[in-house]
């Protein structure tokens, strides 16, 4: 990757007005947590777990739900530190230069590098919150964790009984209407859009660089990976993301 490009997208986010970031689970990869869809991906590695992500499988096969909870219990996830890339978008914010971090990643890792919380919308939910299907309740992931390791292997809810599950939201789930709204008009508002580590493919999210684009602002795409956009990225980095993002932001 060359410097000049370094250099271009450092000064275009000097001088934006309003700088949106959308991540994925590329930002995250090396903090120990495999994407989907990269070379080592999750699902790269095992097709079949792509077709098990949904809440209707969730709901309907308790072997599911109880492997489910068994690899919550060891997920690099629970422990997983923020890396260069997290730390380099919490500089951003410090430098003002961040209006809105629009994450995928259910890690938590954005909040645990210090960006702002307000300005961190976690479109997709987190794993460190558990969430019941049925009343709503909602409370710490470490509680849930707690009831499985002492042998309540698919725990339901104690005021209502009903499923509890991660606090994410799974293929099928709707989105939170007020996070999608507010990122859908933070995109339409932002003159540069930047798209770190993900495939951009997950819909709605995807559609998000689309709104930008319409409405004037330039796109940065930093990902290992070809994605649908590319084609209209006005700087395509191709580098990793925890060696390119800290020498962007530094020169900002
Ligand atoms: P994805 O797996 O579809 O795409 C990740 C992209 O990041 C790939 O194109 C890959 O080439 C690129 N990448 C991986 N490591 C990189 C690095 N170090 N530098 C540069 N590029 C790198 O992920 P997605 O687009 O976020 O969508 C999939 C869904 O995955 C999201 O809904 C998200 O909720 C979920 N997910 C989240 C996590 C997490 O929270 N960390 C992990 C796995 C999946």
């Amino acid at each position: 990757m060359s410097h000049s490009d370094i250099k271009a997208v450092a000064t275009w986010l000097r001088e934006a007005r309003s700088v949106f970031v959308l991540t994925g689970a590329g930002i995250s990869t090396e903090s120990g947590i495999p994407d989907f869809r990269g070379p080592e991906g999750v699902w790269t590695k095992d097709p079949e777990a792509e077709r098990t992500a949904t809440i209707q499988h969730y709901m309907s096969n308790r072997d599911h739900r109880i492997q489910s909870w068994a690899n919550r219990t060891n997920s690099a996830m629970q422990t997983a530190e923020p890396n260069a890339g997290h730390m380099a978008l919490s500089n951003l914010a410090e430098k003002g230069k961040l209006d809105l971090l629009v994450t995928q990643n259910i890690d938590g890792l954005h909040h645990a590098a210090g960006t702002p919380p307000e300005s961190i919308i976690e479109i997709h939910g987190t794993v460190l919150e558990y969430a019941c299907l049925g009343c709503g309740d909602r409370g710490p992931i470490e509680v849930m964790l707690e009831r499985v390791r002492n042998g309540d292997e698919d725990p339901h809810c104690e005021s209502c009984g009903g499923l509890i599950k991660s606090a994410t939201i799974s293929f099928g789930q709707a989105l939170v209407a007020a996070d999608l709204e507010k990122a859908q008009a933070a995109a339409s508002n932002c003159d540069l859009f930047l798209a770190i580590g993900t495939s951009l493919t997950v819909y709605p999210v995807a559609a998000l660089p689309e709104i930008a684009l319409q409405c004037g602002a330039q796109l940065i795409i930093l990902n290992a990976q070809e994605t649908p956009y590319d084609g209209r990225a006005t700087v395509l980095l191709r580098g990793g993301i925890g060696e390119t993002l800290p020498r962007i932001v530094e020169l900002v």
